[in-house]
């Protein structure tokens, strides 16, 4: 007979399917979407108690929201966190972050390689409030060491990083930050908690755009910031106060996508990394950037860090722009678009779209090239995706 540990924690695929699940009175197996802008109260003094805080409960939807709570709780319990709150996007999951815990005059240091958005919150908005942004190269300690002073307040990266794979190792920047009094914020867009939980390695934060892999087929825009209670509770009196919260419909889409999280986040992962290899057999592929191949500079650290290695990879072909063009417009069925994350593979020329703000010099710095094109691989058939790109590739022959 098995012996089964019923005091154990259940494990993450169970979560993501029983965590925060919605019972109402009809009951319907499937999680109701609750369209209500606000609630009404059974007296007048029940109304008083609700918004003196002295009764826990739902008053208007910019607070709380059942459905959203339940997006809320199961991701919490995915990523191991006290408690997560929900946003409209993956922006405002970091503009809440750094207007709930920071001040004027404290310093951001943030890795060069986040989304091109980020960059430009942090160097063109919060520079207004008075909250400075130092950027580093995402895996060289000695530059995240030289940035910290005294002001330092919040340590921020994603990893891998976009779109060049690089990882960073969240342990020894977790300690960096403790060590000065500083929070480490890791964006978890790309692993998600299937893959990666920055919190288990010392982040104090792990946020995402929902609207990548947690929703998983390019439906809606949200976003989530996961951590512990006291930090959480600023987060939530920011966005009660200043407004971008996630609608119930979009939290019922992404409550519907984690249940399927992990079974995508392996399948993404195992394409990706059939695809990594066969590009790099590739006579017309210069060079892969992937961390699961092991000619990755951090592919230990990776499988330290992660349990596979996600869905997006970039490549160099051999020559500059038109030739990187040319394999982009070869493609049949690969769409062309900036997004990622989605159950259909994305095909991107990072050089003049999303990296298509940054001066040539920056551009060289983060070794965005005329060449490189980024795949954010999907489910489609693996042998699909090769000859979709191979149409093109075998032209530079
Ligand atoms: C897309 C993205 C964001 C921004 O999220 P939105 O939902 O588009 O606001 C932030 N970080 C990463 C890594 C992303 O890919």
């Amino acid at each position: 007979m098995d012996h089964f540990d019923d005091t154990a924690p259940l494990h993450l695929e169970t979560l993501a399917l029983r965590e925060g699940q919605l019972r109402t009175d009809e009951g319907a197996h499937g999680e109701p979407i609750f369209t209500t802008s606000s609630y009404v109260f059974d007296s007048a003094a029940q109304a008083a108690a609700r918004f003196s805080g002295d009764e826990p409960g739902n008053i208007y939807s910019r607070f709380t929201n059942p459905t959203v709570r339940s997006f809320e709780q199961r991701l919490a319990a995915m990523e191991g966190a006290e408690r997560c709150v929900a946003t409209a996007s993956g922006m405002a999951a970091i503009l809440s972050t750094v207007m709930a815990l920071l001040e004027a005059g404290d310093e951001i240091i943030s890795s060069r390689s986040v989304f091109g958005t980020t960059n430009v919150l942090f160097e063109k908005y919060l520079q207004k409030f008075g909250i400075k942004t130092t950027f580093v190269s995402l895996t060289d300690m000695g530059q995240w060491e030289a940035a910290i002073t005294s002001k330092t307040k919040l340590l921020f990266l994603e990893t891998p990083s976009n779109p060049l794979c690089e990882v960073a190792n969240v342990v020894h920047l977790a300690e960096l930050a403790h060590n000065h009094g500083a929070l480490l914020v890791v964006d978890n867009c790309f692993c998600t908690p299937a893959l990666q939980r920055p919190l288990e390695f010392g982040a104090d934060i792990a946020l995402h755009s929902a609207t990548k892999f947690l929703d998983g087929q390019g439906r809606c825009i949200g976003g989530a910031v996961c951590g512990r209670n006291e930090l959480m509770e600023e987060v939530f009196g920011f966005l009660r106060s200043a407004g971008p919260t996630m609608s119930p419909f979009n939290a019922w889409v992404f409550l519907k996508g984690l249940e399927t999280l992990s079974l995508r986040m392996q399948a993404h992962s195992a394409n990706a990394l059939r695809l990594a290899d066969w590009l790099e057999q590739h006579v017309a592929v210069e060079k892969v950037f992937y961390a699961g191949l092991p000619s990755h500079p951090q592919h230990l650290l990776a499988r330290e860090q992660q349990s596979a290695f996600g869905g997006v990879l970039s490549f160099r072909v051999k020559g500059g722009r038109e030739q990187a063009w040319g394999v982009i417009d070869d493609t049949r069925f690969l769409s062309i678009t900036g997004n990622l994350g989605d159950a259909k593979t994305t095909i991107t020329h990072p050089a003049t779209t999303t990296h298509g703000r940054l001066s040539d010099e920056a551009k060289a710095e983060a070794g965005i090239s005329e060449n490189l094109i980024r795949v954010a691989v999907g489910l489609e058939h693996i042998d699909d995706i090769k000859a979709d790109l191979a149409r093109g590739l075998n032209k530079l022959i």
